[in-house]
């Protein structure tokens, strides 16, 4: 089989490796489509301290069971299936407490282990949720990070009279909004600093969008009629100093859910904090959504359409790469296509 396997730090190359046997309790997948995520770009130039090279890496993917491990039902064969990423012990603190996505003993496919740029990986059977009919493959390839989306917002909680402000109209931005609009249903801005970004954000619904590389964020505000600050923000653009303008511009009472994964401190100031009595959620990798996102795709409260840009042959995985990391204004969430090939 054909994966794509990152030898160290900014190498990355197509190799053939030995198609894999599923373990007891796992399902063996053959990849249809598999989505490009910054946490792929991130381990490529070697910025994830978590991850061990060589590492087959992506997990956002779609595809079919195709051999089942000893205590896996055989029925399972043929079944279409998104994979969840998160393997979790079951039995920590965090497992306990229904926060498996911070498991001490974490495993993360396409991280801590090989992932789903390849024509095959193998996974636990329960992480394997079935896709039903009516979803089409390249959408249910985003289920990985329309999870992501939902984490984030069951972290924060949404309230029917929240005013929401995304920052950043990126795939994962997109899917925070199309969750707040379609699932929940109130008021959402987004910001970004490319226009292109912000054309696919309107198309996804948002209420208003502010160019912040053109107008300054509160007096976008004052002019959208939202001088008192969002109540709900979500972070995903994840530069530190977002965070700091999160905690000026939100809401007394208000909630602000941060996925980002840098080192560098935010300067945030306790007297804003608590004098708002602001409460800050981080939200890493999904806790159990799957379920929950494959029913919202089949009752078309999500359009991952509109955020996939690319469908690109895996053989050309480097020009796909290109798109993510060079073209931010053309691409939004690209797929490689693992269509049988000659
Ligand atoms: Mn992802």
């Amino acid at each position: 089989m054909c994966s794509a396997v990152v030898e160290g730090p900014h190498r990355i190359a197509l190799m053939d490796r030995a198609r894999p046997e599923p373990a007891p309790g796992e399902v063996r997948v053959r990849v249809r489509y598999a989505g490009i995520c910054g946490s792929d770009v991130h381990i490529l130039h070697g910025l994830n301290p978590f991850v061990v090279y060589p590492r087959v890496i992506g997990h956002e993917l779609v595809g079919h069971v195709e051999a089942t491990g000893s205590g896996v039902s055989p029925h399972r064969v043929g079944e279409r299936v998104a994979v969840d990423p998160v393997i979790a012990c079951g039995s920590c603190y965090p497992c306990s407490m229904g926060r498996r996505n911070v498991c001490r003993q974490l495993q993360v496919l396409g991280v801590h282990k090989d992932g789903g740029f390849s024509d095959f990986l193998c996974a636990p059977a329960s992480n394997a949720h079935l896709v039903p009919e009516g979803i089409p493959d390249a959408s249910a390839a985003t289920i990985e990070p329309f999870a992501v989306a939902a984490n984030v917002t069951n972290r924060t909680g949404v309230h029917s009279n929240d005013i929401a402000l995304v920052y950043g109209a990126g795939p994962i931005g997109l899917m925070v909004l199309q969750v707040l609009k379609g699932v929940h249903g109130i008021r959402v801005l987004v910001t970004d600093r490319l226009d292109e970004r912000l054309t696919r954000a309107t198309a996804c619904g948002a209420d208003a969008v502010i160019n912040t590389a053109r107008e300054p964020l509160p007096e976008a505000l004052r002019r959208l009629g939202v001088e008192d600050g969002p109540t709900l923000v979500i972070d995903a653009v994840c530069h530190p100093a977002i965070l700091e303008e999160a905690v000026r511009v939100a809401s007394p009472g208000g909630r602000i859910g941060m996925l980002g994964f840098s080192t560098v401190p935010s300067a945030v100031p306790q007297q804003e904090t608590t004098r708002k009595e602001l409460s800050l959620f981080a939200s890493r990798l999904n806790s159990g959504m799957f379920p929950r996102v494959i029913d919202w795709m089949k009752e078309g409260r999500l359009q991952p359409e509109r955020v996939v840009s690319h469908q690109v042959p895996f053989a050309e995985l480097h020009r796909a790469f290109e798109l993510v990391e060079g073209d931010p204004r053309a691409s939004s969430k690209v797929l490689l296509d693992f269509a049988p090939r000659a």
